[in-house]
This record gives C-alpha cells, sequence and structure tokens, in this order.
C-alpha cells in the first residue's frame, strides 16, 4: 500500500500556523513512507474563501519546503461529483430531503434548552411520505438533505495518536446535513460530506489532521460506510496553546505563517520548530534537524495527546542556531528583503563585498532577521545620533583631541586594515599620553553614537571603506 496524505486547508485565512504545522505533520509521515502529499483546497465556503487566501496558503507551504506531490485540488471545481454522491445515497435511502424550516427547528432548540438538553435535530423528517414532500414543496419550503445516524450506533476507530477513540450515534447531533436548503435540486454540499466523497476519490490513506476535528471523524466514518469504502488511518494531532495553556489564537499576535516570516524567522528555524510542536525524535535530546532527517524518524508513536505549548523562547534560539551557522552569503540574502524594506541604501559604495564583511560582524548577534535592520542601522546612515552614554564619553577631557588625532592619521591611508586601525589607536596613545580606553570609548561613541555594539574595529573599516569615518569624527569633534 502507497501511503497517501493529504493536507486541506480552507482559504478563509492567511496560512495559519495550526494548519502548517498539521501539513509539517503529514509532510513528515508521507515522506517517511515514501508516500504521497496531496494538497487540497477546501474552497466551499464561497463568502468567506478568498483567491489570495489561497495564495498565501501556497506560498507560505512552499516557503516552508512543504512541498506536495499532487495538487492544488479545488473543491469549487469538483461540485458535481459532490452531487452526483449525494444523489447515490438519496437513491439508496441513506439521505432525505428535510423540510424543517428554520423557525422550527429554533423551537425545537428553545424546547431542548427548557428541558436541559442539548441541541440536536429530532429526525422529525426522516420518513416523509411523497405526499408529505408535495405539501410542503407546494408550500415553498425549501429543503436540506440529510444523512441518516442512528442512534445506537457506536463508532470506534484506533486513532494513531489517540488510541481507541469512541463515539455513540446519538453524540452526533441527530441526522446530518450534508448539502444546503435548495428548492429544486441538491444544494451545495458540505463539509463533513465533501471531505469524505475527496479522500475517497483520491485514495487516502491516512486523514492526518487536529484533534479539533475529532467528531466530524466520528460523522465521517459513517460516510464512508454508507459510500461503501474503507475507512482510512485517522491521526488527530495536539492543539498548539499558548504559554498560558489555551489554544493560540489571533489573540496572540501572531498566527499566520507570513507573519512570522515578517518577524524575521527563517523558514528552517520554524519548520524545525514545528516539528517539535507534539512531536520528539527518538533521540530526544537533538533538536536542530531537517525536514529530511525529522522524516526519517518520523512516527506517531511519538506525538503527544496533551496539547504542545508554543515557546517563543525556544523558537528564537532555534532561530539563532540556525541564522549563526548560516553561510554569509545566504545570510545576506535573506537580510536584503528586510533593508529594502527598512529603506537602507543597497547601491555603491556599498557592495556585495561590503554587505559581507558587515554581515561576518552581525551574524553573531542576530536572533530574528529583522534584527539586522536596528544592529546595522548606523552603517547605512550618514550620520548617528549619539546615546546620551556617548555625549558623555564625548565630552571627557581629552576625547576630543584623541578623536583629532585619529583624524589626523587617517590623512595619510588611502584605505584603513586592521593592523593600520591598531597602529593609529597606539599612535595617538603614545603622543598625548592618554588610556587606550578613553579612546577606543570616544572612537565608538564618535563612529556609532553609542558605547556598545559591535566589534569596534570592524565596524570602522566597514565605514572607512564607505568613507563614513572621517566624517562622523568631526561631527563628533565640532558638537562637543
Ligand atoms: N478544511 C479543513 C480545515 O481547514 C480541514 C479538513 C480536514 O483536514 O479534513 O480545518
Amino acid at each position: 500500500m502507497t501511503v497517501r496524505v493529504r493536507l486541506a486547508p480552507s482559504p478563509t485565512g492567511n496560512l495559519h500556523i495550526g494548519t502548517a504545522r498539521t501539513g509539517v505533520f503529514n509532510w513528515l509521515f508521507a515522506r517517511h513512507h515514501n508516500g504521497q502529499f496531496i494538497l487540497r483546497i477546501e474552497d466551499t465556503d464561497l463568502e468567506r474563501s478568498r483567491p489570495e487566501y489561497t495564495e498565501s496558503i501556497l506560498q507560505g507551504l512552499r516557503w516552508l519546503g512543504l512541498n506536495w506531490d499532487e495538487g492544488p485540488f479545488f473543491q469549487t471545481k469538483r461540485l458535481e461529483l459532490y452531487k452526483e454522491a449525494v444523489q447515490k445515497l438519496l437513491d439508496q435511502g441513506l439521505a432525505y430531503r428535510c423540510y424543517t424550516t428554520s423557525e422550527e427547528l429554533e423551537a425545537l432548540r428553545e424546547t431542548q434548552k427548557a428541558n436541559g438538553l442539548a441541541p440536536r435535530y429530532d429526525n422529525r423528517h426522516r420518513n416523509l411520505t411523497l405526499e408529505q414532500e408535495e405539501a410542503y414543496k407546494a408550500e415553498g419550503r425549501s429543503f436540506v438533505i440529510r444523512f441518516k445516524i442512528d442512534d445506537d450506533r457506536e463508532i470506534v476507530w484506533n486513532d494513531l495518536v489517540r488510541g481507541r477513540m469512541s463515539w455513540r450515534g446519538s453524540d452526533l447531533g441527530g441526522d446530518m446535513v450534508i448539502a444546503r436548503a435548495s428548492t429544486e435540486g441538491i444544494g451545495q454540499p458540505l463539509y463533513n460530506f465533501v471531505v469524505v466523497v475527496d479522500d475517497i476519490d483520491m485514495q487516502i490513506t491516512h486523514v492526518i489532521r487536529g484533534e479539533d476535528h475529532i467528531s466530524n471523524t466520528a460523522k465521517q466514518i459513517l460516510l464512508y460506510e454508507a459510500m461503501n469504502a474503507k475507512s482510512p488511518e485517522f491521526a488527530h494531532t495536539p492543539l498548539i496553546l499558548n504559554m498560558d495553556g489555551r489554544k493560540l489564537s489571533k489573540r496572540d499576535g501572531v498566527t499566520s505563517i507570513s507573519d512570522f516570516q515578517k518577524m524575521g524567522f527563517t523558514a528552517e528555524a520554524l519548520v524545525n520548530y514545528m516539528t517539535l510542536l507534539g512531536w520528539s525524535p527518538p533521540e530526544s535530546t537533538q533538536e536542530i534537524f531537517t525536514l529530511e532527517e525529522a522524516a526519517k524518524q518520523f512516527s506517531f508513536e511519538r506525538v503527544n495527546k496533551a496539547g504542545a505549548k508554543f515557546d517563543w523562547a525556544k523558537l528564537d534560539w532555534l532561530n539563532s542556531q540556525y541564522i549563526h551557522s548560516m553561510t554569509v552569503d545566504k545570510l545576506i540574502d535573506l537580510l536584503i528583503p528586510f533593508w529594502e524594506q527598512a529603506g537602507y541604501p543597497l547601491t555603491e559604495p556599498r557592495d556585495r563585498s561590503w554587505l559581507e564583511q558587515l554581515v561576518v560582524l552581525i551574524q553573531p548577534s542576530l536572533t530574528r532577521l529583522v534584527d539586522g535592520v536596528s544592529i546595522s542601522q548606523l552603517f547605512f546612515t550618514e550620520t548617528v545620533e549619539y546615546s546620551d552614554e556617548a555625549n558623555t564619553q564625548l565630552k571627557q577631557e581629552g576625547s576630543t583631541a584623541a578623536l583629532k588625532g585619529i583624524v589626523s592619521a587617517l590623512e595619510n591611508i588611502p584605505q584603513l586594515s586592521e593592523s593600520l586601525a591598531q597602529d593609529i589607536i597606539k599612535q595617538v596613545v603614545k603622543e598625548q599620553n592618554v588610556k587606550k580606553g578613553l579612546i577606543m570609548r570616544s572612537l565608538r561613541a564618535a563612529l556609532t553614537g553609542d558605547l556598545h555594539g559591535p566589534d569596534l574595529i570592524q565596524s570602522w573599516l566597514l565605514l572607512n571603506r564607505i568613507g563614513l569615518d572621517k566624517p562622523r569624527l568631526l561631527e563628533a569633534i565640532k558638537t562637543h
């Protein structure tokens, strides 16, 4: 048997972290078994579905490296298939037209509520006679299609994550609507139904999805039976929780993959982190791996039942590990869009080799790619603003003289090197008989506007290459 799994997102929002994580588990399982990963866009909710969300989903999956083997298939293009399947259930007497009006349903719900009962449909139109149907039609009533669910049915499956699951038909809310209201012909088929038609048609062997779908699974198993098809295996993955233990939601700020991208997480770190959201490798001390490496070891035996807490500190840590071990070339390419976004000039004299030198300097300090904007700002602007500390430093006795000494030493040097920079500092120490520390701090304050930051000599060399060191020294002298 070839393993065939699918991701079935609804394009009613940008690619969500929960959907992406479900995608990760599907992908890992498919690759582990040399199977197929299929992408299906569940766009039957016409009011809420948008093409730009489909685009965001496709882009997000590509960015994360979750390549698919078949699809994307769009449910809106498959309506005929679904309607035929509904018709078949009608013909077999497994489904029926229900003419109950929304007012009647409301009244039923009110009575149930008054009696402390859970809301459910009472199957009142299950056995209408032809005459009764005609009478309702004559009244101009529309009808939905309901699938019969016997209250005393027991539905059991062996969930790959949660073990034995058991539901009673009576827990499912009565006969279930599988097609929307219509006055003629079959209305639009609904989620629980079309999923099953598709999963049968696409020969899906394993349905891997979030645990919020568990009650759907119970209903869907009955539909597989009704359509004479073998149920796939089911694996319900744990929810993603925030640090307070509640389901991660929009209120937590960031939920879509594009948000994480904008915040400066790398695809590799994010996908690595998502792999660990609910799964752990057998060698659980190993936390950094590629998708391919994880796929070799992936199994549902090591997927937790309990919700997975989203841990920003851990994600940051992973991200920094990826950034620190990345080639300089790749990191430049990843930083360029962030610098462009910030409006930084990326033309001469800031050529590629200058960018390389800059990135070598800042790489160890980055946790997220966006940090590359703030930390390198001083290299992209003409002037710097002085922090209070820098101002105090520049007003220290001997500071201005030291800077003047540096400026005059620079006169004879067309291009600075590390050893020349060291020589200049030594020379000024000697000439002016001041402490090296004072010179270094004053130089840093003048060049960067601050007393903290990346390596001073390297920063100086970078500024020298673009002709900004001398003007900044002169500016500091003039203003202090
Ligand atoms: N379209 C469903 C969702 O976005 C997924 C359905 C499924 O995986 O069966 O939640």
